[in-house]
């Protein structure tokens, strides 16, 4: 195979996110060689482009505002939300070491977790935000990785791994500039590629019992499956594969040429939903993937519509980067959306809206005015579904606005198989020797941590704690350090 581009490290990471960057850290601070390969021109991964929102117990932000939280309370309220395929042992795992290991590990990296915000099934608040989002979050760890002599191959993607009998040693890709082939040998090798929410037929093969429905891809682009492909043939086992964590406050990207993704938007309190039939069926204000998903996934057909009025759209935000410049919302591009997407509507009356989106309408104007009258009742929420009012308004300014709402799939809850040292375990349960895995692709940790729903900040904060757990553990089979150990609060 002469012209082929060969390289020799201790550990090659696949993927430069979250975990591959927690990772990279963790081993070069151990005193292995690592080159992290990262398919896109950008580290970064979906860690990125995040709300960088992580669950952590007991910080000092909880203190300050009087909290009082424990991992026994934490680690409650995660498997009552998450359900019995939630894995109690990683949960437990993580949680404990919120504080020491992701905590104060960020904040020596120069990370500053500024604020907390509630999220759906949490007793307390804990969902804890750093500086600037996933950008600050993970612009730190790039940094933290490349000062601490960590290398990051860009356009590099990997095709396969190299094996001698059961071991794997090594890795094969392609340079996405060059188009050339190379070769990389390691003594161990940790993927970190994160999940596979951006390859839809691959959402479908595993959820089945939506392939009659419109799904919409919602992960970063790097999130393609590749990984999962590698382990599999290495013969690692892949576990939970449908709990596919999905979002409702999505419309199709109608700017996609594949006509596949989907785009999130948020901050509209005052917005409706009505189905198919022009009908209410949730508390919108209880949007998560445990509440608003399988409200909308009980609907026939499964869509709806995003009711909203002129100044409603004022607060809009689009969670895509076409339509941010860095933490700041681009208007101008919204409207853009607004006036542009074939999946909204708009018209200059209700019942010109019903007309648009094809209601019933007398039913349609019936639930408006029936939600319009709760104001005049001084009720904090409306009786039918039970939506806080404090930030909403009637329905009475024109234009009125329909999105049209589609499910979207986010976030890998299954993945890849591991034990508590992130090694990837076969179908006997054994460990597959030079072969780790951690973030997305192991379903955020060691496979199933979350189980079938997420308390939020249960996606990033697993990935880079993984991270941080495998870069340890490959270091020391490679023969440096002494393994990931970290410091549990057992309070
Ligand atoms: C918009 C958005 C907002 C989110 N907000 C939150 C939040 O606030 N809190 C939370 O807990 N979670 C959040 N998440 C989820 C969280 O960001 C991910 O679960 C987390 O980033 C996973 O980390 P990771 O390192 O496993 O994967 P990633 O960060 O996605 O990194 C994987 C990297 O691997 C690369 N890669 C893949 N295959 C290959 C290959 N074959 N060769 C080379 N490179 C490859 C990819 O290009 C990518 O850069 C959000 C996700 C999205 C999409």
């Amino acid at each position: 195979m002469a012209g082929i581009k060969r390289m020799e490290t201790d550990i090659a990471i696949i993927g430069a996110g979250g975990a591959g960057m927690a990772a990279g850290i963790e081993a070069r601070e151990a005193g292995a060689r690592t080159i992290a390969f990262e398919q896109a021109a950008a580290p970064g991964g979906a860690a990125i482009i995040s709300g960088g929102g992580c669950l952590i117990v007991g910080s000092p932000l909880q203190k300050s505002q009087g909290i009082h939280d424990t991992p026994d309370l934490a680690f409650k309220d995660w498997m009552d939300w998450g359900g019995p395929s939630a894995d109690a042992v990683w949960a437990r795992y993580y949680i404990e070491h919120t504080r020491d290991d992701l905590y104060f590990w960020a904040e020596r990296l120069g990370v500053r977790w500024v604020d907390m915000k509630p999220q759906e099934g949490n007793s307390v608040l804990r969902w804890t935000r750093p500086e600037r989002n996933g950008l600050g979050l993970m612009t730190k760890l790039i940094e933290a990785y490349r000062a601490k002599g960590g290398a990051l191959a860009l356009e590099a993607e990997i095709t396969a791994l190299r094996r001698d009998n059961d071991r794997v040693v090594g890795l094969e890709g392609i340079d996405r500039k060059s188009g050339e082939r190379f070769e990389v040998a390691a003594r161990t090798v940790l993927v970190a590629s994160g999940g596979f929410n951006s390859n839809l037929d691959m959402v479908l093969e595993v959820r089945p019992d939506l392939r009659n429905d419109r799904i919409m891809e919602g992960s970063g682009r790097g999130s393609t499956g590749i990984g999962h492909r590698l382990v599999r043939e290495a013969g690692g086992y892949l576990t939970h594969m449908d709990h596919v964590w999905f979002y409702v406050y999505a419309t199709p990207d109608y700017r996609d040429p594949g006509q596949r993704r989907g785009l999130v938007f948020r901050q509209a309190p005052g917005y409706i939903w009505v189905n198919q039939q022009g009908r209410r069926f949730h508390n919108e204000a209880l949007s998560g993937g445990n509440s608003a998903s399988p409200a909308l996934l009980a609907q026939t057909p499964r869509h709806a519509w995003a009711i909203l009025d002129r100044p409603m759209t004022a607060t809009l935000e689009i969670a895509d980067p076409y339509y941010r410049d860095g933490d700041k919302v681009v208007r101008a591009k919204v409207e853009e959306l607004l006036d542009n997407s074939p999946f909204i509507r708009k018209a200059a009356t209700l019942a010109a809206l019903a007309e648009a989106i094809g209601v019933d309408r007398s039913v349609f104007l019936a639930e408006i005015e029936r939600y319009n009258a709760t104001f005049a009742t001084g009720l904090r929420n409306e009786p039918a579904f039970g939506k806080p009012l404090a930030a909403s308004k009637p329905f009475d300014t024109a234009p009125y606005y329909a999105i049209q709402i589609f499910p979207l799939a986010r976030k890998n809850f299954g993945g890849v198989k591991t034990d508590l040292r992130c090694r990837v375990l076969d179908k006997h349960f054994e460990p597959i020797p030079g072969l780790y895995a951690a973030g997305e692709v192991a379903g955020m940790a060691g496979g199933h941590i979350n189980g079938r729903a997420g308390l939020e900040g249960t996606m990033l904060g697993p990935a880079i704690f993984s991270g941080r757990v495998a870069g340890g553990w490959a270091a020391h089979e490679a023969g440096f350090g002494a393994g990931f150990k970290g410091s549990p609060n057992r309070s």
